[in-house]
């Protein structure tokens, strides 16, 4: 199974059944936007603060195609972001059977997006090949609610939906808890305090965090700081870290079909 480095996963030193250090799962990340030569050091990073998986989600096809081409150790989402939407979905079925890839996105909406006609078109298709593989969705909604709901009953057949960096209001987030969809925090959990009511509110077994990170001048967010995130939800739910990594690593793996 993709990790980015095998620990033992139980103590060696102690006799009383403790396992090993806390193991942090990154749900949201553009890895294949890094310089190879910038990718390793990060993983190592990540690795080293504990973060065991990453998923590697697209933004279109051609991101998608150099997706699929990261090392082994990365999980994989392929798919056509809505700005991206004019690109279509071409070659994205034969994509998603690529090794390692859990989930299709990031499909959505988006206010900045062409025209809507064009995004609902790559949403839906996007929609009927996670149901068709049984894998999930990973959902970009941004500033195009209402948009994404006239288009929504898409999702019905689809057998897992992750909201990814969450950071709408207790209204949408009520409309995903309904519906079972797993809501993905990234850093503006850190000083949002609106935003930490809706993850302290919201099903204990539907929550996952993640950086969304990419390589932006003056941006510095990578998969290592995921453990802040993990660390700032248990605060808010009152979980110790270690309670915490371990909750938000079993929903993960559940959110996308991986052992746990
Ligand atoms: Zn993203």
């Amino acid at each position: 199974m993709a990790a980015l480095r095998d620990r033992p996963r139980a103590c060696s030193s102690c006799d009383d059944g403790r396992v090993g250090p806390p193991r942090w799962f990154d749900t949201h990340a553009h890895l294949e936007r890094y310089e190879p030569g910038e990718l390793g050091p990060l993983l190592d990073r990540a690795a080293a603060a504990g973060v065991e998986r990453v998923l590697a989600v697209s933004t279109g096809i051609v991101s998608s195609r150099r997706t699929v081409r990261l090392p082994p150790a990365v999980l994989r989402a392929v798919g056509a972001h809505p700005l991206q939407a004019a690109e279509g979905t071409g070659g994205l079925e034969r994509l998603a059977t690529a090794p390692g890839v859990v989930a299709i996105g990031e499909a959505g909406f988006d206010a900045q997006g062409p025209a809507l006609v064009v995004q609902e078109a790559v949403f839906r298709s996007q929609c009927g090949l996670a149901a068709d593989r049984r894998l999930a969705v990973v959902l970009h909604v941004d500033a195009a609610w209402e948009p994404f709901l006239a288009a929504a009953d898409a999702l019905a057949a689809v057998p897992v939906v992750v909201r990814h960096y969450f950071t709408a209001d207790a209204v949408q987030a009520a409309w995903h808890a309904e519906r079972g969809h797993y809501l993905s925090f990234g850093r503006p959990l850190l000083r949002d305090p609106a935003l930490a009511a809706v993850a302290r509110d919201y099903p204990a077994g539907l929550l996952l965090v993640e950086t969304d990170a990419y390589p932006l001048p003056g941006r510095t967010t990578e998969p290592a700081d995921v453990v802040a995130v993990g660390e700032r939800l248990g605060a808010l739910r009152g979980w110790a870290p270690d309670e915490a990594a371990a909750r938000l690593w079993e929903n993960s793996g559940r959110a996308f079909g991986l052992p746990v």
